[in-house]
């Protein structure tokens, strides 16, 4: 009877402290869509407690409002348009975050690890005085995070002792939230008056009908092993035949085979889709710190010796200039 009690207690006072959260997702979008990260945050947000808010800033973003309000778990979004928020620059969206925080007082604060996050959240948390926790891979309670060091090679469990908890989300590691089946309300947030100190001037965009690198169910990635930017045709005209995603080794980057948004790896994006097949790279830690988590690799590698091999579920020892176009012509039939 009186381990019963204690157990219910125990339930209690856990519920208590889940019920205490309350969550603030940046929202990443483009004013038209939310980006994929930004669910797998909603996710991440959603096992801290039950408040999960959003904030959108951007300029006509009515439309990520209507998505955001039917993705599950959310219950409320922020709204804040202004022109200084376009190409949502750190300078201009840390004060939102700021006059947000101290409006509704949230207990964390997060964002995807993409390249907007990493790039605000830090502001964010200097300005709050605490320090951030980046990319985490798991939650084990309000307070503890998991994320990897040593380019993936090891896990760190870290206990947050701030009285705000800021942290990044990694992607790949929570399942992107249901679009629809939530009934979140929506709030107009009063934009502070913009600092002024930077102004977004224009993005240029590679422009590809392949599906995004870090979302594409497939993808191939090239290595030094395909020696020119030329020979890359050979894993377009292959990613076109997969409906996949083109990426690419450091050392690929590096010797300019290709531009450096298709770097995976652990100075690159990190991927985990459904097949990744890797051409002509070794291996190497930081680029495994990259795709390890995909489902299924294959890998095309003329050396039996090459490391890659050692995650791959599928591995072909072979040239992949002859290798490569035979598998186009296969799946050409
Ligand atoms: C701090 C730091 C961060 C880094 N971050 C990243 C990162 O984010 N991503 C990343 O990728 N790397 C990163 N690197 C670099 C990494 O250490 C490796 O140098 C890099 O991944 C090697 O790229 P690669 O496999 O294409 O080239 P290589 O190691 O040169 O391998 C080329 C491979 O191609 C094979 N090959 C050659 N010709 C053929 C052929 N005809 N047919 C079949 N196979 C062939 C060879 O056998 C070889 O295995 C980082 C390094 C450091 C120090």
């Amino acid at each position: 009877m009186l381990r019963a009690i204690q157990r219910t207690n125990l339930r209690t006072s856990s519920s208590l402290i889940r019920r205490f959260q309350s969550t603030l997702v940046v929202a990443e979008h483009s004013n038209d869509t939310l980006t994929p990260v930004t669910l797998s945050a909603i996710t991440a947000a959603s096992k801290l407690g039950d408040e999960v808010s959003c904030l959108v800033a951007g300029t006509n973003c009515a439309k990520v409002v209507e998505q955001l309000s039917r993705v599950q778990g959310v219950k409320k979004v922020l709204l804040a348009q202004h022109d200084a928020y376009k190409g949502s620059l750190p300078e201009e969206l840390t004060p939102l975050i700021l006059a947000t925080q101290k409006q509704f007082n949230f207990t964390h604060i997060c964002a995807g690890a993409s390249a907007f996050g990493k790039n605000l959240l830090p502001r964010v948390a200097a300005k709050l005085d605490v320090a951030p926790i980046s990319d985490i891979t798991e939650i084990t309670s309000p307070d503890t995070f998991v994320r990897t060091i040593y380019a993936g090679n090891a896990l760190s469990t870290v206990k947050c002792n701030e009285k705000i908890k800021v942290f990044t989300v990694r992607g790949t590691s929570f399942e992107p939230a249901a679009k629809e089946g939530g009934s979140a309300t929506s709030e107009q947030v009063s934009a502070p008056s913009p600092v002024g100190m930077s102004e977004w001037l224009e993005q240029n965009l590679t422009k590809t009908d392949r599906p995004e690198l870090t979302s594409a169910k497939v993808v191939v990635s090239g290595g030094r092993g395909l020696k020119s930017g030329e020979n890359f045709k050979l894993l377009y005209d292959l990613a076109d035949k997969l409906n996949a995603a083109v990426g690419a080794s450091r050392a690929a980057v590096d010797a300019g085979y290709v531009p450096n948004d298709m770097q995976v790896g652990q100075t690159g994006k990190i991927v985990a889709p459904e097949l990744y097949i890797a051409v002509g790279i070794s291996g190497a830690i930081q680029h495994l710190a990259g795709m390890k988590d995909s489902k299924t690799i294959v890998a095309i590698n003329k050396d039996p010796e090459a490391p890659i091999f050692q995650v791959a579920d599928y591995g072909l020892v072979a040239d992949l200039f002859k290798a490569v176009p035979e598998m186009i012509e296969v799946l050409k039939k």
